[in-house]
């Protein structure tokens, strides 16, 4: 590991002060990710502000919704009564994510700036545009079984890691953060990138840009909904496919949905042409067939993960069909 200054933030202004001034500074909270990327190198910052003293952790429902500290730990969101009433599609994404341990360190910010899991990424002695700028892509003539079918280019086709983040991909949340040069509210849809020419920026943040909170707007999918996560373990392994799916439903037809998708691209991807063919629809398994197929449609595998498409189609009509059996 590389040498590197530590400092404790006292409040916001100082914390982001302490990353504004150097370009290879970053904060840290839970470490549960950058710990391990500095150990192997991956990432080299010069200097570490801890954010953990900042009053950032509450968890408190409003008349607008749901506002999450950035630092609140996952386990406390996952399990907090409020999350579990009114945005269980949420608890059940985080707590289909790591282990136990991980999630009662990880804080939801850091969630949201987790790094992808290639495996050429994690190694340093390959090439890799996203760690390296122009180096190239070991992946995408390598083995690229846990990679991107949607919105990948042709220098980067890694996928984004989290399943909390699927989740309120489908939930529609906001990302409020705070920087030198003020504050901004980013929707979540924007808020990772897809990869383009610019692989090394996973999100939109600026440098000098803290995550302060992640609202939620009042949801009506605490009915009916379900996190379906497809990976090579039963436990403590990331996505190869997994569905965020939300229905509401009245009268026997399908008011409002929402689909998002992990393990596919390097942003949770919302599938807003499925929901598009499910609003208005009876609930029945050939129609959520028919959103299927309308959604792998636009896929574009690579020689290792074709698998991935039909079972992304699978996936989504299971998701759907447990959604459906909670009423
Ligand atoms: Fe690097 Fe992206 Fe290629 Fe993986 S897929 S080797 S992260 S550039």
């Amino acid at each position: 590991m590389k040498p590197f200054s530590y400092v404790r933030a006292t409040n916001q202004n100082t914390a982001i002060q302490g990353v504004a001034d150097r370009q290879s500074a970053k904060f840290i909270a839970g470490g549960t990710n950058l710990i391990d990327l500095m150990k192997v190198e991956v990432a080299q910052p010069d200097r570490l502000v801890d954010i953990t003293q900042l009053p950032l952790s509450e968890i408190e429902i409003n008349s607008d919704g749901l506002r999450i500290g950035a630092l609140a730990r996952n386990s406390d969101l996952a399990y907090n009564p409020e999350v579990r009433s009114h945005y269980p599609l949420l608890s059940q994404a985080i707590l289909a994510g790591a282990s136990p341990q991980l999630r009662n360190m990880a804080t939801v910010g850091g969630n949201l700036m987790q790094r992808t899991r290639c495996y050429y990424f994690m190694d340093i002695a390959a090439p890799c545009n996203k760690r390296d700028p122009g180096a190239g892509c070991a992946a995408i003539e390598g083995y690229n079984r846990i990679h991107a079918i949607f919105g990948a280019s042709d220098k980067c086709i890694a996928t984004h890691p989290s399943d909390m983040c699927v989740g309120l991909a489908a939930l529609d949340a906001k990302v409020r953060v705070a920087g030198s040069n003020g504050d901004r509210i980013i929707p979540i849809a924007d808020f990772h990138r897809l990869p383009g020419d610019i692989p090394e920026r996973d999100t939109v943040l600026e440098q000098d840009e803290l995550i302060v909170a992640i609202d939620l707007p009042n949801s009506p999918f605490a009915k009916n909904y379900h996190y379906l996560k497809v990976r090579d373990r039963a436990s403590y392994a990331f996505a190869l496919v997994s569905v965020a799916a939300a229905l509401e439903i009245e009268n026997g037809t399908i008011k409002a949905a929402r689909i998002a998708l992990g393990g596919v691209a390097h942003k949770p991807w919302r599938a807003f042409v499925a929901e598009d063919i499910l609003v208005g629809a009876k609930p029945t398994e050939e129609t959520f067939a028919a959103a299927a197929t309308a959604t792998i449609r636009e896929a574009k595998p690579y020689r290792h993960n074709q698998f991935k498409v039909e079972m992304a189609k699978r996936a989504i009509v299971r998701a759907l069909i447990n959604a459906t059996e909670k009423s």
